[in-house]
């Protein structure tokens, strides 16, 4: 078995250099999450931008050492492990972000779930362990969506479920991206970019009024942009087939699980990309639309107010929801 891709930029950022006397950018990239984290900023000295910069990732790393699965004194795995048998109190941000989660599970029927840990460790996608779970184990696995089994009161969690295992894979680095924003806003920064393994945030615009141009992978060529669009002070956040991995048999097994059947979601998009103000929302449907498919996935963004979304199916046709002449979509001529 080979393992074919490691996560790459989802999203390719066009951007070009700024006008004269506007402040300098300052660019810093982490390895975080298991992805690279970059942040671009403008600031006015290089004493401020450090100190923002200092300061972000700072928080960045204090999330990852909360919402981690593969540190082992995460919070996530020690509420794991407790949070079956008995009520477990859990921090301020870990509520915050099981709440979100639980919403979402909700509004997308269970197709974004945070609680199928088990099924994302048997498949373990991403990992030169990566394999195919027999029909017996995903039959064991397969439970009700996380917002049926899982309580949670203000910072106490407990699951009414075995087999519930927590895992924000899908979530958390749009999480962690809103909470950067705040962190460089707080120290006066107010225009640059954060890339999140390919999960993109906008913060102002980039030069006064000009809007940040971000392309969008293109599924079938990752290496390429299939269309580019126009947005200021918004997150653009993709989730595809092609980010992580395997092949075997001649048949590729990509790392978007459907949590009703524990196969690879195969609801006949190659990618679903979500604009929104919030990162974290972003992250949140851009998988729940992934795993619904074009007509629901369509369906559940033209109900909510402030998200769009851009769909590209499994036959390369591009999809948009209503509101997304706003940003100027433009595909790129092959
Ligand atoms: P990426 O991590 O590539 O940005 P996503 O945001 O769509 O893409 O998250 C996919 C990750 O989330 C998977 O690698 C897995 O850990 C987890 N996951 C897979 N399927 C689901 C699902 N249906 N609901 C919630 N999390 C999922
Ligand atoms: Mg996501």
């Amino acid at each position: 078995m080979k393992r074919l891709c490691t996560a790459t930029l989802l999203l390719t950022m066009l951007l070009s250099s700024g006008c004269e006397n506007r402040p300098k950018q300052y660019e810093r990239t982490q390895e975080l999450f298991g992805t690279f984290v970059s942040a671009r900023i403008f600031a006015s000295d290089e004493k401020t931008a450090e100190a923002a910069l200092d300061a972000a990732f700072r928080r960045a790393a204090e999330l990852e050492q909360t919402f981690s699965p593969t540190i082992a004194d995460s919070e996530l795995n020690a509420v794991n492990a407790a949070a079956f048998s008995q009520e477990t109190a859990v921090s301020e941000e870990f509520s915050e972000l099981l709440g979100l989660s639980l919403r979402y599970s909700q509004l997308s029927g269970g197709a974004f779930d945070c609680s199928i840990g088990q099924l994302i460790d048997l498949w373990d996608i991403g990992t030169e362990q990566a394999t195919i779970p027999t029909d017996e184990e995903l039959h064991r696995t397969i439970h009700p969506a996380a917002h049926e089994v899982i309580s949670l009161q203000d910072r106490s969690v407990r699951f009414t479920d075995e087999r519930v295992r927590l895992h924000f894979g899908a979530i958390a680095k749009g999480y962690i991206a809103d909470e950067m924003k705040e962190v460089l806003q707080a120290h006066g920064i107010e225009s640059g970019t954060l890339s999140l393994g390919g999960n993109i945030l906008t913060l102002g615009c980039k030069n006064e009024d000009e809007p940040w141009v971000i392309g969008i992978t293109d599924p079938f060529a990752p290496q390429e942009i299939t269309a580019t669009l126009e947005v200021r002070d918004l997150s653009v956040v993709t989730s595809g087939r092609y980010e992580r991995y395997f092949e075997e048999n001649g048949v590729t097994y990509h790392h978007i699980l459907d949590p009703w059947t524990g196969l690879p979601s195969d609801a006949g998009l190659a990618s679903a990309t979500i604009i929104s103000q919030s990162s974290v929302q972003c992250d949140a449907l851009s998988t729940a639309v992934f795993v619904l498919g074009a007509q629901e996935g369509l369906a559940l963004i033209e109900g909510l107010d402030g998200a769009e979304c851009v769909l590209i199916t499994d036959d390369g046709t591009l999809l948009q929801s209503s509101g997304m002449d706003a940003y100027h979509v433009k595909q790129v001529e092959k």
